[in-house]
């Protein structure tokens, strides 16, 4: 039997069956194809400030935000009006063109860690750039990361944890060699304990450890004290590059960054997602004696055509404009506050545990009665009854995630009424999948 909202989307599953024909599982990214939660994908029309519209005319309440980009909303007038100004004068030059410098110095002014930076297309290319420069840097060859962060589909990145006592990677992918692999040592994320085990041994081999400084794609799952105080200081110690994946909270959970925050300086950063304000920008960056060895100043090659294309650098010059009003962040993280509250108290009249969090414009939750500090954690979360909430809210006009493993965002132009009706959503789904 179709769910309510289900039967008013014909023409979606009509189009993701045209979809299915010609594209991988009729989509351009995995998790869009809705597998985790179950149903068929949605869609999408149009959107416009915190609202997104399928094709059948429904609305719903995006808490997507494009993953993370929409931090001033869908289809702001500023942003548009400023990539249509752009594109009369041309799509890409494969040239310099004044926007790279104008993005790159808001970029630089705003981050004390990153006085050089290279734009790329996608955070997968940022951390698989930041990579190949740890290693061009120090001559080494391993990357430690934590199991659960995500950092794009980069070979060395896609890795899990070996069984038992086994300290490097196994392939988390069919077509990532095991040689690459074996180059990545995991470390469950918040276990300062493991790291300096793991550093004691391979240190010397260690080119940088790659962290997302408040991980968002098992959940939302925030450090705990001391431990990114840890992971600078082992650097430290073992002349290891720290590089901070902050592709999705760069710019989201405050100005510049969650550095900003914590008050960590990492030698390399990664951006991505808000600094392009919905087009593919992202970017890299750090010291200019170490940004120096990367092509044409140094032997780390690196490129792309259509890196810094002006479209891209005029949608984040637009967005982060905006993000530099007076109360920009402040506004973003009480309103994640209201909707972490919310969720927290109309899931605990339904009686469902609940764990929540937030921090500037990202938040989550996670069904479980303990709080999420790794992966582990982010597993024994009931998922079966996340995939419900996701379809009983999608039936009510709420877009989550499609996936319990993912944050959530909202934006400047989530107003009152939009986190009102969230909430209200939330409630009447609660009661009806806890029932
Ligand atoms: C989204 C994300 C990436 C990958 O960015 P893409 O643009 O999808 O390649 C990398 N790191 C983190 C932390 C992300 O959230």
């Amino acid at each position: 039997m179709p769910t309510k909202t289900e039967s008013k989307r014909v023409r979606s599953a009509e189009m993701f069956q045209r979809a299915c024909a010609v594209m991988v599982g009729g989509v351009s990214s995995p998790v869009r194809a809705f597998r985790a939660v179950g149903g068929k994908p949605v869609f999408v029309d149009r959107a416009e400030g915190a609202y997104v519209y399928d094709v059948d005319g429904n609305q719903y309440v995006d808490l997507v935000g494009s993953w993370g980009p929409a931090i001033v909303g869908h289809a702001h007038p500023e942003v548009v009006r400023a990539v249509n100004e752009a594109a009369a004068k041309g799509l890409s030059f494969g040239a310099c063109c004044p926007a790279e410098t104008q993005l790159a110095e808001t970029i630089v002014e705003s981050l004390p860690s990153l006085e050089c930076l290279r734009f790329v297309n996608s955070g997968t290319e940022a951390t698989m750039s930041a990579i190949r420069l740890a290693r061009g840097a120090t001559g080494r060859s391993k990357i430690l990361k934590f199991v659960g962060c995500y950092h794009g589909h980069v070979d060395a990145l896609l890795v899990a944890a070996g069984s038992g006592a086994a300290t490097f990677g196994i392939p988390d992918s069919a077509g990532v060699p095991e040689d690459f692999a074996r180059l990545t040592l995991l470390a469950p994320f918040n276990d300062l304990g493991a790291v300096e085990k793991l550093m004691a041994e391979h240190g010397p081999d260690v080119a940088a450890i790659l962290v997302e400084p408040v991980a968002g794609n098992m959940g939302f799952v925030p450090p705990v004290e001391g431990f990114l105080e840890g992971l600078r200081a082992q650097c430290d110690q073992h002349g290891s590059l720290l590089i901070f994946d902050e592709v999705m909270t760069g710019f989201r959970t405050a100005w510049g960054g969650y550095q900003n925050i914590c008050k960590i300086r990492p030698d390399l950063t990664c951006l991505g997602k808000v600094i392009g304000g919905g087009m593919p920008v992202a970017a890299y960056g750090g010291s200019k004696s170490l940004m120096a060895q990367v092509s044409p100043l140094g032997p780390v090659y690196q490129a792309g055509t259509l890196s810094g294309n002006p479209l891209g650098m005029a949608a984040g010059i637009a967005t982060l404009e905006i993000c530099q009003e007076k109360g920009f962040y402040e506004a973003l993280d009480r309103s994640a506050k209201t909707l972490a509250h919310g969720f927290c108290e109309v899931a605990s009249e339904a009686g469902v545990p609940i764990q929540t969090g937030f921090c500037g414009g990202m938040f989550g939750f996670s069904f479980i009665d303990r709080p999420v500090r790794n992966f582990d954690d982010a597993q024994a979360c009931d998922h079966a009854l996340y995939a419900r909430f996701f379809t009983a809210m999608l039936d009510r006009g709420v877009w989550l995630p499609p996936s319990g493993y993912e944050a959530m965002f909202v934006s400047s132009a989530h107003d009152e009424t939009a986190i009102q009706r969230t909430i209200e959503v939330a409630a009447d789904s609660f009661r009806s999948v806890a029932s």
